[in-house]
């Protein structure tokens, strides 16, 4: 496929430098990491000192000031070896992010270095056992007393939960604020808080290597010092930020959905049936040619997406079109390659197997296809 617009040659060079590493230090490694279950802290660490974690953080504090190509370059290639590696999205350009657009100096300095070399992971914590998609709805609590906010409350399916050492923890510092949404507020909690608990790694249908988690706050004592941007304000942040971890969502389906159509694209020309590949079947090549031509056109409006993301336009409506759309179709494409697989597609050895098992998630974090399409409704003036 043809590179998009907004890639340049220095993004070229930098996807091809990520590829050397990941294929020297990750690949080899994944099955291995999926089997225990978790991606070693290493791993990390090694991917910070080589500039891949955050590399959009300002030179001042460790990064490389590079722009949102970057990013997408990242997230796809990181995607390309496996989606447990979504973790490393969600620290670089979805939590972070919010420390950078909503820290102060003294709190950029503090722990944006450290995000940057892959001492610090950071987890971004909205969801509840009692509230997802309704965000407004949460009862984490933070409540002022003197230099610290007494946090109490559970959050669940926390993406790097068991890493983490910080977490962007949603929360109510005005439980009674009308409409609810404007009591929220965003607090940095440290993993070594008195009262901040890291409950059980979840066991999950996919992504077998991701450390997702459930996190318990108990009269847990964070410095006032900690809160991030405005009190009250925190929902609002969110509702623009989210928009980036959505387009994120669409960029690994996509990526994902290009590597099953290349796996079922190469297989069906080695597999042999009745004397013949059945890639000769004409009825295996009109269910190819449909995959390829829905790989090509998430392609084509991911591009249109990801480009009006960088210019900085309201692509609200696009990105969340992106995101149902891209995940519906890979998780369409995933039933196709495992079906053209027949029984071996069934098989964990098989990577298309675990493509299968990884992907429907994409459908319902970052904001499920059914709150995507009222976003889109609602721009619609329905
Ligand atoms: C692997 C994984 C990783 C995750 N990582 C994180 C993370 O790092 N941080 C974090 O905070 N959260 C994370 N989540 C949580 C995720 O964002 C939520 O699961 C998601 O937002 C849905 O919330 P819920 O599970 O409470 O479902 P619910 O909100 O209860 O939804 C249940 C069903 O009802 C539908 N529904 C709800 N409201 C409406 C509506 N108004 N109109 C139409 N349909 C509706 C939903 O679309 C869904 O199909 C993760 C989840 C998973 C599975």
């Amino acid at each position: 496929m043809t590179a998009p617009a907004f890639i340049k040659e220095e993004h070229a060079i930098f996807r091809k430098s990520l590829k050397k590493f990941l294929q020297k230090e990750a690949a080899p490694y994944y099955d291995q990491w999926e089997k225990e279950r978790m991606i070693p802290r290493s791993f990390w660490i090694k991917a910070g000192r080589e500039g891949f974690l955050c590399p959009w953080v300002d030179e001042e504090f460790g990064g490389l000031n590079a722009d949102f190509g970057y990013t997408a370059i990242a997230n796809e290639e990181m995607e390309k070896i496996g989606s447990s590696l979504i973790g490393f999205g969600l620290h670089s350009d979805i939590t972070v992010p919010y420390i950078n657009e909503y820290g102060t100096r003294g709190q950029k300095q503090r722990w944006l270095p450290g995000c940057v070399s892959g001492d610090i992971i950071a987890a971004i914590a909205m969801t509840e056992p009692g509230a997802g998609s309704d965000l407004a709805g949460i009862q984490t609590s933070a409540v002022r007393e003197g230099s610290c906010y007494r946090l109490n409350g559970q959050k669940t399916f926390i993406t790097n939960g068991i890493h983490a050492d910080i977490v962007l923890v949603v929360c109510k510092t005005n439980p009674n604020a009308v409409p609810a949404h404007k009591g929220i507020s965003l607090l940095v909690v440290e993993k070594d808080t008195v009262g901040f608990h890291k409950g059980k790694k979840l066991d999950k249908v996919g992504l077998h290597a991701q450390d997702t988690a459930e996190l318990f706050f108990e009269d847990a004592m964070v410095p006032a010092e900690n809160l991030l941007g405005e009190e009250g304000k925190g929902f609002y942040y969110l509702m623009k930020m989210l928009q980036q971890e959505r387009l994120l969502a669409g960029i690994c389906a996509q990526a994902s959905a290009e590597r099953i159509l290349e796996l079922t694209t190469s297989y069906v020309k080695e597999r042999e049936a009745f004397g013949n590949p059945i890639s000769k079947l004409q009825t295996i090549q009109f269910r190819l040619a449909e995959m390829a031509t829905e790989v090509q056109i998430g392609r084509s409006f991911l591009s249109e997406a990801i480009q009006d993301h960088m210019e900085g336009k309201d692509a609200v409506q696009k990105v969340s079109m992106a995101k149902w759309w891209l995940t519906d179709m890979a998780k369409r494409v995933a039933g196709e390659g495992m079906q053209l697989h027949g029984g071996y597609g069934y098989m964990e050895e098989y990577e298309v197997a675990r493509r299968y098992r990884d992907i429907p998630v994409m459908a319902i974090y970052a904001g499920t296809n059914e709150i995507m399409k009222s976003i889109i409704a609602k721009r619609m003036g329905l």
